[in-house]
């Protein structure tokens, strides 16, 4: 596609995030999200498994998260999973991220643990102090650490989660650093609603986070996540009645950025 296509310079300001974007990676995302346009969440992921040489999925086995380990286990069960335990996750995520993964026959998990949880957060309470820090500490620092050895990422991030999501596209440029090399993020779940994904969850007969019956719609770390009323936003039980409301684990610049919405 050539740099003056109208369609470039439209999705390219969408998707790169930086300065430090690599032009020939917002070429080729820019060209992805319009060949993928009226594709489907499987068709995405199988272009992006084929087009990005060295790929990871990040989930967080939460409420939704079943949707997209379905769809990627559907396509290729080898491809890396990589499950954050913040060692302040609910037993109820553990489990169900060890019984999904044998139900769904993935074969590649990493399971990412901060290193130095003892020296930086002995008591366990910086949740409490400095949430900001706590998550950089058990989220983004092994996130990204593990990031470094791949040219790009799958999320389950949607349109409908939030403002700055409105504008999602298959496929990102998630801006490079001095130190680390712009990657792709590929959204396959981006034009999904809320009610797309409890289709999707029901018509293939796949298992529930139990704690979604329990009234927890979207599941982060135990001290962190209440259960949410009739008529809350379903995001209302993250942080709750904290000024922060999202764990910084999307990047730009290799910098967490503030989302607006959680995983
Ligand atoms: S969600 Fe809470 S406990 Fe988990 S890493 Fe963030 S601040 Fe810490």
């Amino acid at each position: 596609m050539p740099l003056d296509h109208p369609d470039f310079h439209r999705i390219s300001n969408a998707t790169a995030q930086g300065p430090a974007s690599n032009p020939a990676l917002v070429e080729k995302v820019a060209a992805l999200n319009i060949a993928l346009r009226h594709h489907s969440a499987t068709d995405v992921l199988r272009a992006a498994i084929g087009e990005v040489p060295n790929l990871a999925l990040v989930s967080s086995f939460g409420a939704e998260s079943v949707a997209l380990l379905h769809l990627a286990s559907m396509v290729e069960r080898d491809l890396p999973v990589l499950f954050i335990d913040t060692e302040m996750l609910f037993t109820e995520t553990l489990v169900y991220q060890h019984e999904l993964t044998e139900r769904l026959g993935l074969r590649n998990i990493t399971i990412l643990r901060a290193a130095d949880i003892v020296a930086r957060d002995p008591d366990g309470t910086l949740y409490q102090t400095d949430p900001d820090a706590c998550c950089a500490l058990r989220k983004t620092g092994p996130l990204n650490a593990a990031l470094s050895g791949f040219d790009g990422w799958i999320t389950g991030r949607k349109r409908f989660q939030s403002g700055i999501r409105s504008a999602l596209e298959f496929f990102e440029v998630e801006a490079g650093t001095d130190t680390a090399p712009a990657r792709i993020k590929v959204n396959p779940l981006a034009f999904w609603n809320a009610g797309d994904v409890n289709e999707y969850i029901t018509e293939n007969r796949l298992p529930r986070h139990p704690l979604v019956a329990r009234g927890f719609p979207s599941i982060g770390c135990a001290p962190c996540t209440s259960p949410v009323t009739s008529g809350e936003d379903p995001r209302a039980g993250r942080w709750r009645d904290r000024i922060k409301d999202e764990c910084g684990i999307h990047f730009a610049n290799g910098e967490m950025v503030r989302t607006g919405a959680k995983i």
